[in-house]
C-alpha cells in the first residue's frame, strides 16, 4: 500500500494516495476497471490480480485513500458496513462474549443478537460513558468492546482513550464505528482502538448513491483475517461502486466543514424553539459528552437529533411537513434527510435494551444553504 503521501496534509492524502496517474495511459482519474479475471503471462505469473473478488485494481485505490485518511496501514473494503462489521465478528469463537454500547446501530444489534448469537456467541449492552462501571461489571469471556461515537441515533460520546484503556486491561480488543464522525474529524485509532469500521454509505461516499463498508486497522494480522474474509466469504463490491466512493471520499474536508456550519445554525434554532424539549448534539456545552468530543474530535458532525415537545405524534406530524428536508433512512449525504428512528432505523430494537425514544427525530443536515434549511425546519415546527 502506497505511503509516499504519508506527509501530506488530509485533502491531499484523500486525493492522491493510491491514485497516481494509471501507468499505461496517463489517466489522471483512477479507471474503473470493469472486469472479472485479468490474463496471467505464464502459469501463475500474474500482474499482483487474478480474480476481481480477490482484488481489483480500483478497488486497491480506495482502500490504500481510505486507510490514509484514517492514518491506519492497512484497510479493506466490503459490500457494506455490516459486511464490514461481520468480517471483524468472524474473529470471535464460539463461547467469547461482545460488549456493545446500549444504543448500538439497529443493524449492529441484529447482526450481533440475531446472527453470531446463535453460533454460540454472548453479547451484553453497557454504558459506555462510564469505562469505570464497565471495568467494574466486566463480563468473561469478552474479546471485543464495541463503540460507536457520537451514536446512532442519540448522539451519545464515548471517551474512545477510556473505553481503549479498560478493554485492553481486561484482554479485550476496541473496534470503533466512526461513521457519524468520519476521519476528518475523528481517528479512533489514535486514541487507542483496534479497528475502525465504517458505513462508507454514509459521510465517506457522501452522495446517498452507493452501499459500502470499510475496516482499517494498524495491525498486520486483524488485516490478515480481513483480507482472508473478504476473499473467503466475498461480500465485494463492483468497480463503479468503488469508484463512486472513491470520488466522494475525495472532497469529504470541504463537505464536512459545511456539514458542521449547518448543523451548528441548525441546533442554534431548534434550541430556541418551543416545539423541541430537548437537542442532542455533541457540540452543545450542554451535552454531557462534549468535553471528550472537544477532546477527540476537530468538529462536531452534520448530525443532530431532538426530542418534540408533543411526543410520538408531534414527532412524527414534524418529519412529515418537512419538505427539503427528505423523509429517508441513511444519513451523511449531501441533501438533508430526516426521519423517525424508533419506527424507521432502529425498528429492531424495539423492546431491547437499546430501544429508542418514540418522540425522537433525528436529521442529517446537509450541505444546502443554510436559509433554505432553517427555513424548511422552521415551518415544520410551526
Ligand atoms: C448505516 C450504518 C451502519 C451500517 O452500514 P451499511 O452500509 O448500511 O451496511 C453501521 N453503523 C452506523 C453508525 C451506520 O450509520
Amino acid at each position: 500500500m502506497s505511503d509516499d503521501h504519508s506527509s501530506f496534509g488530509f485533502s491531499t492524502r484523500a486525493i492522491h494516495v493510491g491514485q497516481d496517474p494509471e501507468p499505461r495511459t496517463g489517466a489522471v482519474t483512477v479507471p474503473v476497471f470493469q472486469t472479472s479475471t485479468f490474463a496471467q503471462e505464464a502459469v501463475g505469473k500474474h500482474t499482483g490480480y487474478e480474480y476481481a473478488r480477490t482484488g481489483n485494481p480500483t478497488r486497491t485505490a480506495l482502500e490504500a485513500a481510505l486507510a490514509s485518511m484514517e492514518g491506519a496501514a492497512f484497510g479493506v473494503d466490503f459490500a457494506s458496513g455490516l459486511a464490514a462489521e461481520d468480517a471483524i465478528l468472524r474473529m470471535l469463537r464460539p463461547g467469547d462474549h461482545i460488549v456493545m454500547g446500549n444504543d448500538a446501530y439497529g443493524g449492529t444489534f441484529r447482526l450481533i443478537s440475531k446472527v453470531f448469537a446463535p453460533m454460540g456467541i454472548t453479547w451484553s449492552a453497557h454504558d459506555l460513558t462510564d469505562p469505570a462501571g464497565l471495568g467494574a461489571a466486566w463480563p468473561e469471556n469478552t474479546k471485543i468492546v464495541w463503540a460507536e461515537t457520537p451514536t446512532n441515533p442519540l448522539l451519545t460520546v464515548i471517551d474512545i482513550a477510556a473505553v481503549a484503556d479498560v478493554a485492553h486491561a481486561n484482554g479485550a480488543l476496541l473496534v470503533c464505528d466512526n461513521t457519524f464522525a468520519t476521519p476528518y474529524l475523528q481517528q479512533p485509532l489514535a486514541h487507542g482502538a483496534d479497528l475502525v469500521v465504517h458505513s462508507t454509505t454514509k459521510y465517506l461516499g457522501g452522495h446517498s448513491d452507493t452501499v459500502g463498508g470499510f475496516v482499517a486497522t494498524n495491525n498486520a494480522e486483524f488485516d490478515t483475517h480481513l483480507r482472508y474474509i473478504q476473499n473467503a466469504v466475498g461480500a465485494v463490491r463492483g468497480p463503479w461502486d468503488v469508484y463512486l466512493t472513491l470520488r466522494g471520499a475525495k472532497t469529504l474536508a470541504i463537505r464536512m466543514d459545511r456539514h458542521n456550519e449547518n448543523a451548528a445554525a441548525v441546533v442554534e434554532m431548534l434550541e430556541a424553539n418551543s416545539a423541541v424539549s430537548s437537542v442532542l448534539y455533541p457540540g452543545l456545552s450542554s451535552h454531557p459528552g462534549h468535553e471528550a468530543a472537544t477532546r477527540q474530535m476537530s468538529g462536531f458532525g452534520g448530525m443532530v437529533s431532538f426530542r418534540a415537545a408533543g411526543g410520538r405524534d408531534a414527532a412524527i406530524r414534524i418529519i412529515e411537513k418537512a419538505k427539503l428536508f427528505i423523509l429517508a433512512e441513511s444519513l451523511g449525504a449531501v441533501e438533508s434527510l430526516i426521519e423517525h428512528p424508533g419506527v424507521m432505523t432502529h425498528a429492531s430494537a424495539e423492546g431491547s435494551p437499546l430501544e429508542v425514544p418514540d418522540d425522537l427525530v433525528r436529521l442529517s443536515v446537509g450541505i444546502e444553504d443554510i436559509s433554505d434549511i432553517l427555513a424548511d425546519l422552521e415551518q415544520a415546527l410551526s
